[in-house]
């Protein structure tokens, strides 16, 4: 069975064990992360602010690369799309971040690609930026682009003809959507675009999943992330619905960190929470194949 991960995110992939080192490197030994899996979410923005307050070196973005990879393939993963917002840092501008990822990719024992993710909390002006850097420089590797981020922060309609610019370019495109119950009518825009991933989709109208199948849009379930963030029975997650309505998914850990997973232990749960058999499992999955990014 091949296993494939469509929907990860660089910085919510690190080693709990790197994450601990490289923070007792910079704020010392009394600031250490006291706990190995989040459990609530204050303890998921805890972590990503220790994240995000690394004020990493090249060095150490390729060995969390070369981790990250490692551990895809050890899990049994044969094909990886991994998203990176594009970050600075102690001595490397955003271009030589991204580039850093992409030399991992080309000493990794398995196919990866690289999907440029804009943070819908950063503002407009920082997703121009994304796109002009994608524009002028050759990245390796990479065949997409991610609207992520806090889903109560920024609208998609903003970020719109950014994302309609990396289409014009050839990019593929995949958009956080209906992480919450107000984004519902903002499913609407999302869908009339037509990306040809969307990310969660947790809250939507009947109508929009009708929509989304009859534009062959796969939807990147990302299980354990979102019964986690929603408090939702894992029985009531519309997987089931998606599934029985024969629309295409990806089974994706959204962070392994945070969310203590992996490619496996996502598609044992899905499969132990419903009840699907083998088959059913290995027909999903196989589908998902067709919707891998390829830049045209
Ligand atoms: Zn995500």
């Amino acid at each position: 069975m091949d296993k494939i991960e469509l929907h990860t995110h660089f910085s919510g992939c690190i080693r709990f064990k790197t994450l601990q080192e490289l923070i007792i490197r910079q704020f010392g030994q009394n600031q250490e992360i006291d706990f190995q899996k989040c459990t609530t979410l204050e303890q998921c923005f805890k972590l990503f602010g220790k994240i995000n307050s690394l004020n990493l070196k090249l060095e150490d973005v390729r060995r969390i690369a070369d981790e990250i990879f490692q551990d895809f393939y050890s899990d049994g993963v044969t094909y990886l799309e991994i998203r990176a917002t594009p970050k600075k840092g102690q001595d490397f501008d955003q271009l030589q971040y991204l580039n850093a990822i992409s030399e991992a990719i080309n000493q990794a024992k398995f196919e990866i690609k690289l999907i440029v993710a804009i943070d819908r909390a950063k503002g407009i002006d920082e997703a121009q930026k994304t796109l002009n850097l994608v524009k002028q420089n050759k990245i390796q590797h990479l065949v997409g682009v991610d609207l992520c981020g806090h889903p109560g922060q920024g609208h998609f309609s903003q970020y719109k003809p950014i994302l309609q610019k990396f289409r014009d370019l050839g990019y593929k495109i995949t958009v956080h959507a209906g992480e919450l119950v107000q984004q519902i009518e903002e499913n609407n825009d999302v869908i009339e675009f037509q990306p040809d991933r969307i990310g969660h989709l947790i809250y939507f109208t009947e109508e929009q999943l009708k929509k989304i199948k009859n534009l062959n849009i796969l939807i990147e379930v990302c299980f354990s992330s979102n019964l986690f963030t929603t408090n939702m029975l894992p029985i009531s997650h519309p997987v089931q619905q998606f599934i029985s309505q024969g629309i295409p998914i990806a089974i994706c850990t959204d962070d392994t960190l945070c969310f203590n997973t992996t490619v496996t232990k996502e598609i044992e749960l899905i499969k132990s929470t419903f009840g699907y058999s083998d088959e059913l499992i290995s027909s999903i999955l196989k589908q998902s194949l067709n919707y891998k990014f390829k830049r045209e």
